[in-house]
């Protein structure tokens, strides 16, 4: 198989698409497929209730946060977030730093009156600027509004390659994060957060469901208007069951749990992903050819984008890539260039095997 480096959907580890393979037509001998099964059936909640204490366990779940398996993806979230979380409250404070928490904000519009807390915005530099590189607002330089019924942030900037590392303390304002395409490559303190929600189409494992995880006391605040289908108390109180969950999608995640755990959970491949990301990042920062403007301190370690010194020499960049198996390097269309996404299931050998094609491509052309 070639090395894939999509940001999402993206590479599943070869080892889970097998397992899936061969339990296509008859799982655990039941004769049939987990796509065919009642979702109340005795064997799909045996394959949900796994998911769920396979996924509090790599997480170490605090027992007042519920994991819910919901659909419709994060940019529904981003509408579920605000009608689930407003109760009385009238504004909610974003934090902006890239185009991902740009869109959270725009959605929330909608419901709430919303108020940019902090947003790096304006530094953000297009691929031919020398200017100044991408960062993350210093905490310090927040200002947020008297009385918010959440913060919103994106704690990793799929396209423009920016994540948070340290996650500022709010008080009593509950903090909101898109962690979509950060979420399993790293432990994570969910204390930190009031509400975590993300796609699985990264880390998790296909799209179709979408994971929030919620604290408790929080399941309260949901506006009438809120779709029941999309009230997290609702969703909760029926164990994701409310209305069919994404059966499937589920199974996979949960295939993608025991795969994570065998690899020896989450600090262990974390390990694994920082290797791989200071590869990259050091092949890139060594030489002048290649040219990435996220600050090094808050260098996302699953997307990478990147850009060639001479941008004519993209196709060519690409093609040569994809005859070695390299595939979906393309940046993102707002930003252009390259993007290289290392999750999870990328191998070491996917990014050794790209930073040696990115030297012989600039000796070629150097
Ligand atoms: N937020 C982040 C950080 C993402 O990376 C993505 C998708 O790539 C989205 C939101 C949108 O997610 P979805 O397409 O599942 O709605």
């Amino acid at each position: 198989r070639a090395f894939n480096f999509s940001a999402g959907p993206a590479a599943l580890p070869v080892e889970v698409l097998q397992q899936a393979a061969d339990e296509m037509l008859d799982w655990h001998g039941t004769g049939m497929s987990v796509m065919e099964m009642s979702h109340r059936s005795r064997e799909f909640e045996s394959i949900h209730q796994a998911a769920l204490a396979d996924l509090a366990e790599l997480l170490d779940l605090p027992e007042n946060y519920r994991l819910l398996f919901l659909q419709g993806g994060a940019l529904a979230e981003n509408a579920l977030v605000p009608l689930n979380l407003l109760g009385a409250r009238k504004v909610a404070d974003y934090v902006v730093t890239g185009s991902w928490s740009h869109k959270s904000q725009l959605e929330a519009r909608r419901y709430c009156d919303v108020h940019i807390a902090a947003t790096n915005e304006k530094k953000a530099p297009t691929p031919h600027q020398a200017g100044e590189r991408i960062g993350i607002p210093a905490f310090t330089d927040w200002h947020m509004s008297a009385d918010p019924a959440y913060l919103h942030l994106c704690t990793n900037e799929t396209v423009n390659g920016v994540e948070f590392f340290d996650i500022p303390h709010l008080g009593d304002v509950p903090l909101v994060a898109d962690a979509s395409s950060h979420l399993l490559s790293r432990p994570l303190d969910v204390t930190q957060f009031g509400v975590i929600y993300g796609g699985a189409q990264k880390n998790i494992g296909i799209a179709g469901v979408t994971l929030v995880i919620v604290r408790e006391d929080l399941l309260d605040r949901a506006l009438a208007i809120c779709p029941s289908a999309f009230a997290w108390k609702t969703v909760a109180a029926h164990n994701s069951m409310y209305n069919t969950p994404p059966t499937y999608a589920i199974y996979i995640a949960g295939l993608v749990f025991k795969w994570l755990k065998r690899q020896g959970g989450l600090a262990a491949i974390e390990a694994r992903n920082i290797e791989k990301a200071q590869l990259l990042y050091q092949t890139i920062d060594a030489s002048d050819f290649y040219i990435n403007r996220v600050e090094p301190a808050v260098r996302s370690r699953m997307n990478v984008p990147f850009y060639l010194a001479d941008e004519a020499r993209n196709d060519d960049f690409l093609a040569g890539a994809r005859a070695r198996g390299l595939l979906q390097l393309k940046g993102h269309a707002s930003v252009g260039g390259m993007r290289a996404s290392i999750y999870n299931a990328v191998p070491l050998a996917a990014v050794s095997a790209l930073v040696a094609y990115m030297q012989e491509f600039e000796r070629r052309h150097a």
